[in-house]
């Protein structure tokens, strides 16, 4: 592999390390001291941020030959290490071949983003742009300490919540939705509406998702040892467990949860698998085969948000699904729009009649139960009946349940 050459450079306070306009050859990696990023506004430079020791400035230089969008100039005496495009390619060149089609991948994506979100549109001035490239340093940065802070929690500051499924023909509670919820030290309690994008976007979620598959079989026992026999609860007592697309990627999806089955001496009857449509869309011949050998194996299967996806139906009953979760912004809509109300009652009418079962998510209000009730929805999830709540609230939960009105 070509040695990258590393030139260091100095720079005295006020110099200028790359003018706005000009067609740059390098880029620069700052040692140490601090720069400015100015842009033209009229007759004057407009300060639109700094750059310290660590930052890389007037990179798309070793992409191509397009005017510098910025000036940078050093705001006290600097030390950079410049990055010339020749550098820069032979450095390419050299490479390993796959690191240079990963590369070649890369670099053309990030071209063609900036492209389309800098320089296809007229109307965005200079500092715009750059504004715009600080925000998304910023947030790949955001995303990458996310990351790093998520893949230290595992273990320690992840929880599980558990939120109840109601029966709402017999009345008892028929299992619990688990909710992952991170308490980091210093935010407190984190959204997964927040983390399991990242989770996602950087692999750790199958981690994380084998981590609340081993919580939640473990939890199940609890629930179905102490709960079981004052017939609270519908027996066995199941805990559904959400998985993501990315989960499927590897090959052997059943045969992870079997071991992580086998490991806690569960039942496959405690246990639900949460997966979304997009699942099937996405990977179907993946989610066929999966999702066949854990149907098999007598693995029941929910298809969560059911309704927002990709709502063609013709490929739901070539799949093993047990359940529909019918999407709660559906169930928040139907008293105002007949529409939805007419969507949800064909869902159940469906599940009815492809013999699986339906949950309805998100139910606030008695009178929503009701409606549910009348229409023959079998099971229910929502506020109304309790929050999404820790291990031993759960317990608390199912020891007083009481039947509420509907
Ligand atoms: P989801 O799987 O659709 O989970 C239901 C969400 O609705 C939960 O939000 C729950 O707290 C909330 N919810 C339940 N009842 C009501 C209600 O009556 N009203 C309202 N407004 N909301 C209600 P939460 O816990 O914030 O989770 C958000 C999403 O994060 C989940 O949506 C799921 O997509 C994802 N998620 C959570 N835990 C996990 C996990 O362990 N693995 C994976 N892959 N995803 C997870
Ligand atoms: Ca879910
Ligand atoms: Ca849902």
């Amino acid at each position: 592999m070509v040695n990258i050459i590393k030139t260091n450079k100095k720079f005295s306070a006020g110099d200028v390390l790359m003018a706005e306009g000009d067609h740059g050859q390098s880029a620069y990696i700052i040692e140490s001291g601090e720069v400015e990023i100015l842009v033209n506004r009229g007759n004057n430079k407009l300060r639109i941020g700094t750059r310290g020791p660590g930052a890389l400035v007037g990179e798309m230089a070793m992409l191509d030959d397009r005017p510098r969008t910025a000036t940078v100039r050093a705001k006290e005496d600097c030390e950079v290490i410049e990055i010339t495009r020749d550098d820069f390619e032979g450095w390419i060149n050299g490479a390993d071949p796959i690191f240079k089609m990963i590369m070649h991948v890369i670099l053309t994506r990030y071209r063609d983003m900036l492209s389309r979100s800098f320089f296809s549109s007229n109307s965005k001035s200079a500092a715009e742009n750059v504004e715009k490239e600080n925000e998304l340093h910023e947030s790949a940065m955001k995303t990458i300490k996310m990351k790093e802070e998520l893949k230290a929690a595992l273990g320690k500051d992840l929880v599980l919540f558990y939120q109840p499924i109601i029966d709402i023909k017999n009345r008892k509670v028929a299992g619990f939705e688990a909710l992952m919820r991170w308490i980091h030290p210093e935010k407190g309690m984190v959204s997964p509406g927040v983390f399991i994008p990242v989770a996602e976007q950087s692999g750790l979620i199958v981690e994380m998702s084998n981590w609340a598959l081993e919580e939640a079989a473990k939890t199940s026992h609890k629930f179905n040892d102490v709960i079981a026999p004052n017939l609270k609860g519908a027996h066995p007592l199941y805990i559904s467990v959400n998985f993501s697309v990315r989960d499927f990627s590897s090959l052997g999806f059943f045969d992870n949860v079997k071991a992580i089955l086998d490991k806690t001496s569960t039942p496959v009857d405690n246990i639900h698998l949460e997966i979304t449509e997009s699942l099937l869309v996405e990977q179907p011949d993946v989610a066929r085969e999966a999702l066949a050998q854990c149907h098999d194996n007598g693995l029941s299967i929910s298809i969560d948000d059911f309704g927002t996806g990709y709502s063609s139906l013709s490929y739901l009953h070539s799949f093993p699904i047990n359940t529909l979760k019918i999407d709660q912004s559906f169930i928040r809509s139907m008293r105002d729009k007949p529409g939805n109300l007419s969507l949800v009652k064909s869902i159940v009418g469906l599940a009815e009649n492809l013999n699986m079962t339906v949950i309805a998510e998100g139910i606030e209000d008695q009178e929503e139960a009701s409606i549910l009730n009348d229409m023959n929805c079998q099971k229910c999830q929502g506020y109304w009946f309790a929050k999404p709540m820790p291990e031993n609230e759960a317990i608390e939960f199912l020891k007083n349940w009481t039947v509420p009105d509907y």
